[in-house]
């Protein structure tokens, strides 16, 4: 079965192609240029849910029917919640992974309360039909920056049961246990039913 993978963001791809060789070897991922979708995919809803199904419903219709969307981001206990959506752009428009990760540490000077978790929202549109799929990863933040690996805010974030960051953990490693990596195990578990 193909199935396009509606992101432009070359992280999600490396890590949800790396998980899908893992899991599963009947689903073919096709990339947003190869059916011709080259315009900045729109996201401005106020949850993962909508932001998910309003780029997965824009590539259904208007490049690739079968397709999939994810839409992720950080949740940080002390910040109620912050940045969540606004993960990419919490410093501003620009979305640069320092800058965000700079701000996040501020606001979290001198509060006690480290817990965070990453949330990824999957949303597969399959035939016609919408489908939603949760994966969550509970951590803490640390204080400074430790790791090369992974992108955005891996480098901050220590997964429980862990002491190395997500960006110190090798991309296999971190696909056992991602948000990422758990929303896709829900996909392809569903894609075997259908
Ligand atoms: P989206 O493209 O709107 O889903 O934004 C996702 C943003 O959430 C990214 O730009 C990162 O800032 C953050 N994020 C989501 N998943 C991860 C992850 O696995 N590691 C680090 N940051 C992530």
């Amino acid at each position: 079965m193909k199935l396009c993978f509606a992101t432009q963001n070359p992280n999600k791809i490396r890590e949800i192609s790396d998980k899908l060789n893992a899991i599963s070897n009947n689903l073919e991922l096709v990339d947003l240029q190869s059916v011709g979708c080259i315009e900045e995919l729109a996201e401005d809803q106020l949850t993962f849910e909508g932001n998910a199904f309003q780029k997965a419903d824009y590539v259904s219709k208007n490049h690739f029917a079968n397709c999939f969307a994810d839409d992720s981001g950080l949740e940080v206990e002390a910040l109620n919640g912050e940045p969540g959506i606004y993960s990419a752009r919490y410093a501003g428009d620009h979305k640069n992974y320092e800058d965000n990760i700079r701000l996040l540490l501020t606001k979290l000077q001198g509060k006690p309360n480290r817990n965070a978790r990453f949330r990824t929202c999957l949303c597969l549109i399959l035939n016609g039909k919408t489908h939603y799929f949760e994966g969550i990863t509970e951590g803490k933040i640390i204080e400074q920056a430790r790791g090369t690996g992974g992108f955005a805010y891996d480098c901050i974030f220590v997964p429980n049961g862990y002491d190395q960051t997500f960006a110190e953990l090798d991309l296999a490693s971190k696909n056992k246990i991602s948000h990422r990596a758990l929303a896709l195990e829900k996909l392809v578990n569903f894609l075997k039913t259908v």
